[in-house]
Protein backbone atom coordinates (compact mmCIF):
# COMPACT_ATOMS: atom_id res chain seq x y z
CA UNK A 1 0.00 0.00 0.00
CA UNK A 2 1.85 2.88 -1.29
CA UNK A 3 2.19 6.04 0.47
CA UNK A 4 1.08 5.21 3.89
CA UNK A 5 -1.97 5.56 5.99
CA UNK A 6 -3.29 8.95 7.18
CA UNK A 7 -5.13 9.18 10.24
CA UNK A 8 -8.95 8.72 9.23
CA UNK A 9 -10.34 5.33 8.12
CA UNK A 10 -9.10 5.22 4.58
CA UNK A 11 -6.04 4.27 2.89
CA UNK A 12 -4.15 5.50 0.38
CA UNK A 13 -3.43 3.73 -2.69
CA UNK A 14 -1.05 4.33 -6.10
CA UNK A 15 0.95 6.64 -6.70
CA UNK A 16 1.45 10.09 -9.06
CA UNK A 17 -1.56 10.80 -11.02
CA UNK A 18 -2.82 7.66 -9.71
CA UNK A 19 -2.85 8.42 -5.83
CA UNK A 20 -6.01 7.91 -4.48
CA UNK A 21 -8.29 7.33 -1.42
CA UNK A 22 -10.30 4.59 -0.53
CA UNK A 23 -12.64 3.63 2.23
CA UNK A 24 -12.93 -0.01 3.95
CA UNK A 25 -16.64 -0.88 3.89
CA UNK A 26 -16.92 0.29 0.22
CA UNK A 27 -13.82 -1.64 -1.19
CA UNK A 28 -15.28 -4.45 0.85
CA UNK A 29 -18.29 -4.40 -1.71
CA UNK A 30 -17.95 -7.35 -4.81
CA UNK A 31 -17.69 -5.25 -7.99
CA UNK A 32 -17.67 -1.73 -6.60
CA UNK A 33 -14.92 0.21 -7.50
CA UNK A 34 -14.88 3.25 -5.62
CA UNK A 35 -12.10 6.55 -5.15
CA UNK A 36 -11.18 9.98 -4.17
CA UNK A 37 -8.72 11.51 -5.61
CA UNK A 38 -6.07 13.69 -3.25
CA UNK A 39 -4.11 16.68 -4.33
CA UNK A 40 -2.08 16.25 -7.90
CA UNK A 41 -4.12 13.02 -8.82
CA UNK A 42 -6.16 13.11 -12.16
CA UNK A 43 -9.93 11.48 -12.08
CA UNK A 44 -9.41 9.57 -15.33
CA UNK A 45 -5.48 8.25 -14.16
CA UNK A 46 -7.77 6.88 -10.98
CA UNK A 47 -10.45 5.62 -12.51
CA UNK A 48 -8.05 3.55 -15.29
CA UNK A 49 -6.04 2.53 -12.73
CA UNK A 50 -8.61 0.89 -10.31
CA UNK A 51 -10.44 -0.58 -13.28
CA UNK A 52 -7.95 -2.03 -15.09
CA UNK A 53 -9.82 -0.55 -18.22
CA UNK A 54 -10.47 3.10 -18.92
CA UNK A 55 -14.45 4.09 -18.29
CA UNK A 56 -16.48 6.88 -19.45
CA UNK A 57 -17.36 9.25 -16.98
CA UNK A 58 -20.06 11.27 -16.27
CA UNK A 59 -20.29 14.34 -14.16
CA UNK A 60 -22.31 17.70 -13.21
CA UNK A 61 -22.62 21.02 -13.85
CA UNK A 62 -22.84 21.82 -9.72
CA UNK A 63 -24.50 24.12 -8.26
CA UNK A 64 -25.30 23.46 -4.53
CA UNK A 65 -28.40 22.48 -5.28
CA UNK A 66 -30.31 18.98 -4.44
CA UNK A 67 -31.38 18.00 -8.35
CA UNK A 68 -30.91 14.57 -9.00
CA UNK A 69 -29.87 13.32 -12.76
CA UNK A 70 -30.15 9.59 -13.16
CA UNK A 71 -27.43 8.37 -16.14
CA UNK A 72 -27.39 5.25 -18.12
CA UNK A 73 -30.71 4.34 -18.93
CA UNK A 74 -30.89 5.82 -22.33
CA UNK A 75 -32.20 2.94 -24.31
CA UNK A 76 -28.83 0.65 -23.03
CA UNK A 77 -26.87 2.56 -25.53
CA UNK A 78 -23.38 2.96 -24.91
CA UNK A 79 -22.14 5.80 -23.13
CA UNK A 80 -20.41 8.59 -24.54
CA UNK A 81 -18.51 10.75 -23.20
CA UNK A 82 -20.22 14.05 -22.54
CA UNK A 83 -19.63 17.81 -24.32
CA UNK A 84 -19.86 20.51 -22.35
CA UNK A 85 -23.40 21.04 -23.29
CA UNK A 86 -24.45 17.84 -22.29
CA UNK A 87 -23.44 18.19 -18.62
CA UNK A 88 -26.96 18.48 -16.92
CA UNK A 89 -27.09 20.52 -13.50
CA UNK A 90 -27.21 19.15 -10.27
CA UNK A 91 -25.96 17.97 -7.67
CA UNK A 92 -26.12 14.33 -7.31
CA UNK A 93 -25.93 11.49 -10.08
CA UNK A 94 -27.11 8.25 -9.93
CA UNK A 95 -27.03 5.12 -12.32
CA UNK A 96 -26.86 1.51 -11.73
CA UNK A 97 -24.77 0.71 -15.58
CA UNK A 98 -22.25 -1.49 -14.97
CA UNK A 99 -19.04 0.39 -16.45
CA UNK A 100 -20.48 3.78 -16.07
CA UNK A 101 -18.55 6.07 -13.31
CA UNK A 102 -20.26 8.96 -11.89
CA UNK A 103 -17.92 11.45 -9.93
CA UNK A 104 -18.36 15.06 -8.24
CA UNK A 105 -16.07 17.42 -7.72
CA UNK A 106 -14.66 18.85 -4.27
CA UNK A 107 -12.89 20.85 -2.59
CA UNK A 108 -14.32 21.09 1.40
CA UNK A 109 -17.72 20.18 0.38
CA UNK A 110 -18.54 16.82 1.45
CA UNK A 111 -18.44 14.03 -1.27
CA UNK A 112 -20.52 10.70 -0.67
CA UNK A 113 -20.66 7.83 -2.54
CA UNK A 114 -23.66 5.39 -1.80
CA UNK A 115 -23.80 2.01 -2.73
CA UNK A 116 -26.90 -0.05 -3.04
CA UNK A 117 -25.82 -3.73 -3.44
CA UNK A 118 -28.56 -5.40 -4.04
CA UNK A 119 -30.66 -2.94 -5.93
CA UNK A 120 -27.44 -1.95 -7.95
CA UNK A 121 -28.21 1.71 -7.71
CA UNK A 122 -24.70 3.77 -7.39
CA UNK A 123 -24.41 7.50 -6.32
CA UNK A 124 -22.19 10.47 -5.87
CA UNK A 125 -23.21 13.69 -4.03
CA UNK A 126 -21.89 16.92 -3.59
CA UNK A 127 -22.53 18.23 -0.27
CA UNK A 128 -21.78 21.52 1.17
CA UNK A 129 -23.38 23.20 3.30
CA UNK A 130 -26.00 24.52 1.24
CA UNK A 131 -26.63 21.46 -0.53
CA UNK A 132 -26.66 19.50 2.99
CA UNK A 133 -29.49 22.67 3.92
CA UNK A 134 -31.45 22.08 0.40
CA UNK A 135 -31.52 18.13 1.73
CA UNK A 136 -29.45 16.64 -1.38
CA UNK A 137 -28.29 13.76 0.28
CA UNK A 138 -32.23 12.80 1.57
CA UNK A 139 -33.18 13.46 -2.32
CA UNK A 140 -30.53 11.11 -3.85
CA UNK A 141 -31.76 8.62 -1.08
CA UNK A 142 -34.90 8.94 -2.34
CA UNK A 143 -33.95 8.43 -6.08
CA UNK A 144 -32.17 5.41 -5.10
CA UNK A 145 -34.86 4.00 -3.87
CA UNK A 146 -38.42 5.23 -6.58
CA UNK A 147 -36.26 4.86 -9.60
CA UNK A 148 -33.94 1.97 -8.54
CA UNK A 149 -35.76 0.39 -5.58
CA UNK A 150 -33.10 0.30 -3.47
CA UNK A 151 -34.44 0.03 0.34
CA UNK A 152 -32.76 2.72 2.59
CA UNK A 153 -31.04 0.11 5.02
CA UNK A 154 -29.77 -1.74 2.46
CA UNK A 155 -27.47 0.80 1.55
CA UNK A 156 -23.86 1.93 1.87
CA UNK A 157 -22.42 5.10 2.24
CA UNK A 158 -19.21 6.34 2.16
CA UNK A 159 -18.31 10.03 3.17
CA UNK A 160 -14.73 11.57 1.56
CA UNK A 161 -12.38 13.97 3.05
CA UNK A 162 -13.92 17.70 3.40
CA UNK A 163 -13.52 20.57 5.54
CA UNK A 164 -13.89 19.48 9.09
CA UNK A 165 -15.77 21.06 11.93
CA UNK A 166 -12.04 21.75 13.42
CA UNK A 167 -11.75 23.80 10.40
CA UNK A 168 -15.38 24.74 9.10
CA UNK A 169 -16.38 28.73 10.37
CA UNK A 170 -19.54 30.48 9.14
CA UNK A 171 -21.71 32.97 9.75
CA UNK A 172 -24.42 32.92 11.97
CA UNK A 173 -26.77 32.53 8.90
CA UNK A 174 -25.25 29.20 7.69
CA UNK A 175 -26.05 28.27 11.23
CA UNK A 176 -29.64 29.36 11.28
CA UNK A 177 -30.32 27.76 7.65
CA UNK A 178 -28.59 24.57 8.92
CA UNK A 179 -31.05 24.33 11.85
CA UNK A 180 -33.88 25.54 10.02
CA UNK A 181 -33.47 22.33 7.95
CA UNK A 182 -32.82 20.02 10.73
CA UNK A 183 -34.27 21.30 13.90
CA UNK A 184 -32.11 18.59 15.72
CA UNK A 185 -28.84 19.50 13.75
CA UNK A 186 -28.08 21.47 17.20
CA UNK A 187 -24.84 19.03 17.79
CA UNK A 188 -23.38 19.72 14.22
CA UNK A 189 -22.55 23.63 15.45
CA UNK A 190 -19.93 23.86 17.42
CA UNK A 191 -19.08 27.41 19.60
CA UNK A 192 -16.00 29.08 19.73
CA UNK A 193 -15.56 33.48 18.27
CA UNK A 194 -16.96 31.79 15.35
CA UNK A 195 -19.51 29.03 15.07
CA UNK A 196 -17.99 25.88 13.18
CA UNK A 197 -20.11 23.31 11.62
CA UNK A 198 -19.91 19.87 11.31
CA UNK A 199 -20.52 18.69 7.56
CA UNK A 200 -20.43 15.27 7.84
CA UNK A 201 -22.19 15.13 10.90
CA UNK A 202 -25.03 16.91 9.34
CA UNK A 203 -25.68 14.83 6.31
CA UNK A 204 -24.73 11.74 8.74
CA UNK A 205 -28.19 12.19 10.58
CA UNK A 206 -30.06 12.89 7.16
CA UNK A 207 -29.20 9.17 5.98
CA UNK A 208 -30.22 8.10 9.33
CA UNK A 209 -33.90 10.52 9.11
CA UNK A 210 -33.88 8.60 5.77
CA UNK A 211 -33.25 5.17 7.34
CA UNK A 212 -30.00 4.57 6.39
CA UNK A 213 -28.18 1.59 8.86
CA UNK A 214 -25.79 4.04 10.96
CA UNK A 215 -23.15 0.93 11.06
CA UNK A 216 -23.39 1.29 7.29
CA UNK A 217 -22.10 4.70 7.26
CA UNK A 218 -18.67 5.33 6.93
CA UNK A 219 -16.87 8.67 6.91
CA UNK A 220 -12.80 9.13 6.00
CA UNK A 221 -12.45 11.34 9.03
CA UNK A 222 -9.83 13.56 7.41
CA UNK A 223 -10.44 17.32 7.10
CA UNK A 224 -9.25 18.77 3.68
CA UNK A 225 -8.49 22.25 5.36
CA UNK A 226 -5.83 20.69 8.15
CA UNK A 227 -4.54 17.86 5.48
CA UNK A 228 -2.84 20.31 2.70
CA UNK A 229 -0.19 17.28 2.51
CA UNK A 230 -3.02 15.59 1.00
CA UNK A 231 -5.74 17.49 0.19
CA UNK A 232 -7.08 20.44 -2.39
CA UNK A 233 -9.12 23.02 -0.07
CA UNK A 234 -10.58 26.25 -1.63
CA UNK A 235 -10.63 28.34 2.04
CA UNK A 236 -6.54 27.19 2.20
CA UNK A 237 -6.14 28.21 -1.17
CA UNK A 238 -8.42 31.27 -0.88
CA UNK A 239 -10.52 30.12 -4.48
CA UNK A 240 -7.67 29.28 -6.36
CA UNK A 241 -7.56 25.67 -5.24
CA UNK A 242 -7.78 22.82 -7.73
CA UNK A 243 -10.61 19.99 -7.38
CA UNK A 244 -10.64 16.47 -6.33
CA UNK A 245 -13.15 13.89 -7.64
CA UNK A 246 -15.47 11.41 -5.83
CA UNK A 247 -15.65 8.46 -7.69
CA UNK A 248 -18.10 5.13 -7.85
CA UNK A 249 -18.68 2.72 -10.34
CA UNK A 250 -19.73 -0.76 -11.03
CA UNK A 251 -16.79 -2.49 -12.98
CA UNK A 252 -17.67 -3.34 -16.36
ZN1 LIG B 1 -9.40 21.12 9.93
Amino acid sequence: MAGGTPEGLGAILGEGPARRLILPSLESISGLLHAFTVKGSSPAAVLSASAGADLPLRTLRQVHGAAVEIVGEENRAPARPADAEDVPEGDALLTRRPGLALGVYVADCAPILICGPESRGLAAVHAGWRGTVAGVLREAIGALGEDFGARPGDLRLGIGPCIGPCCFEVGEEVVEALLDADRGAGACVLGGARPRIDLVEANRRQALACGVDPDRIEAAGLCTMCRGDLFESYRRGRGRAGRMAALIAWRP
